[in-house]
């Protein structure tokens, strides 16, 4: 699989399938006497709303305008996730619900991209249920949207676009429109080499290749200069960053520490083979990256952890996790662990057990383990029983939710510095944000503090200051003490 990097040049038939967009959906819009529009729905993980951000971006240069939901949508996007079957069956069932909207609109067009199409049952299945979707395309060729949409739209036949390459694309040569007024997501690798042996990620996103060092840093310097207060530095597994002079993820991540005006620098995913005490000393010493680390466990046995194909073993990520509570006594550490993986013992899931307890993970990220076809795991014998892997998986969540609790406890009484991320779900008066450390904070404005000029969005990107009153298994509640 060769890896191919795109250059400016090579775009021109892009910017020609732009051109040609604009006139057709203008005309379109005098047709209709309204404004057309788009909705991309995006499943799965940031790495894909990352690209779902793109896709908006492209959109918008089009000309057509975001709407919520499907129904009323003249393009609807999905970007699928192929990690596990459950979010095939999503896309599967919501494919079953337009259908209606499109026989009632022919001009409607419905595109399928992300990791799902590179799993070649999917897009058979696709064809085959599903014909009336009008292009199905996939994430290595997301530059290339607009082409594929230009050739869908008056197509009878449904459009398979599938690449065998690996592309990489200077970021700044793609529109975006970034979903949040205060985060940027920013890719700085695709792709991934590791093979765990149930995951079809590398599968779906081809061989590991990292985005230039000074690319990336124009990009943080632009944002900075925009107002973004967060940066979330992205890749399927960060620290195997390798720019083209050699540069690793530590150079990345000084980089963009030192850059003026970022409060917030995040980093997601760290394996925990590749996971350095530089990394985690720089956590410790710059005041703007934040204080967590996503350390994926997966398992705690030695013997699944081999099976898995994942080099380490529970003693070096016990270290890991201990030297970064050591360095980083206010941090938090967040994971990820499959339950039930082919061969688990009842004894192997209890060291599972262990190691949580052990880490104290402030949060989790826990699976049911799934088959993926083509993956080694698939194939391997002793498959685990559903009952069997339902049962682990409670109590793995009774442990986790007890520890998160915990966790949150710990905040009470404190006062921390809040990124505000806008208006809770839950409540109108109440706003929400994260603490340095990624603690999820509800919180109420105290009147002496409220400014009755501002609503509840006015205040999304604002830093504060807020002291910890109450806490719950996944959020702490507190008050407003100081707007900054
Ligand atoms: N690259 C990251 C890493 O290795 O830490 C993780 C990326 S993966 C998209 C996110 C998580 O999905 C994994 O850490 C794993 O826990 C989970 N996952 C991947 N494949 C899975 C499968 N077949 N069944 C259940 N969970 C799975
Ligand atoms: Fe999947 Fe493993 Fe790569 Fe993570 S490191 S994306 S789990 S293969």
């Amino acid at each position: 699989m060769a890896i191919i990097k795109v250059a400016k040049e090579d775009l021109r038939e892009r910017d020609n399938a732009f051109a040609e967009l604009s006139e057709y959906f203008s005309a379109l819009s005098v047709t209709k006497g309204r404004d057309i529009t788009y909705n991309v729905r995006t499943y799965g993980c940031q790495l894909n709303e990352s690209d779902s951000e793109k896709l908006c971006g492209m959109l918008q240069q089009i000309g057509l305008k975001e709407v919520k939901g499907e129904a009323s949508a003249d393009v609807i996007i999905f970007n699928t996730c192929a990690v596990r079957e459950n979010a095939e069956d999503r896309l599967f069932g919501n494919l079953g619900i337009v259908k209606a909207d499109k026989k009632s609109d022919k001009d409607k067009i419905i595109g399928v991209c992300g990791c799902m199409t590179k799993v070649p049952e999917n897009v058979e299945k696709i064809k085959k249920s599903f014909p009336y979707v009008d292009l199905v395309f996939d994430p290595q060729q997301l530059h290339l949207f607009p082409v594929f949409l230009r050739d869908a739209i008056g197509k009878k036949k449904q459009l398979v676009n599938i690449s065998a390459e690996d592309y990489i694309v200077d970021d700044s040569l793609v529109p975006i429109t970034r979903k949040r007024k205060f985060r940027a997501l920013v890719p700085i690798m695709y792709g991934c080499n590791n093979f765990c042996t149930y995951c079809i990620v590398p599968y779906a996103r081809g061989r590991e290749r990292s985005r230039d060092l000074s690319e990336i840093i124009d990009e943080l310097n632009k944002l900075a200069s925009q107002g973004y207060k967060e940066v979330m530095l992205l890749g399927q597994n960060v620290n195997s960053y390798k720019g083209s002079n050699g540069e690793r993820f530590p150079d990345v991540l000084e980089a963009a520490a030192k850059i003026d005006g970022f409060n917030r620098i995040r980093f997601m995913s760290s394996h925990p083979k590749d996971i350095s005490t530089e990394i985690i000393d720089m956590v410790a010493e710059h005041p703007n990256i934040e204080t967590h680390l996503h350390l994926p466990l997966q398992s705690g046995s030695d013997r699944i952890l081999k099976l898995m194909n994942r080099p380490y073993n529970r003693e070096e990520y016990l270290k890991t996790a201990h030297y970064f509570r050591e360095r980083v006594p206010n941090g938090s550490i967040s994971t990820d662990i499959i339950v039930g993986f082919p061969g688990e013992t009842e004894e192997d899931f209890l060291g599972t057990l262990e190691v949580v307890k052990e880490c104290a993970f402030d949060s989790a990220f826990t699976f049911q383990y799934s088959k993926r076809p083509g993956t080694k795991a698939a194939s391997m014998e002793d498959q685990i029983p559903h009952d069997v892997v339902t049962d682990r998986f409670g109590r793995l969540l009774d442990l986790q939710n007890d520890l998160a609790y915990k966790s949150n406890l710990a905040k009470v009484g404190k006062t921390e510095e809040i990124l505000i991320e806008g208006q809770s779900s839950t409540a109108p008066d109440i706003l929400t944000g994260r603490t340095m450390s990624n603690h999820l904070v509800n919180f109420t404005i105290p009147d002496a503090l409220k400014d009755p000029g501002k609503t509840s969005d006015d205040y999304e990107g604002m830093l504060c200051d807020v002291k910890f009153t109450n806490a719950r298994p996944y959020s702490v509640d507190g008050e407003m003490v100081r707007l900054k």
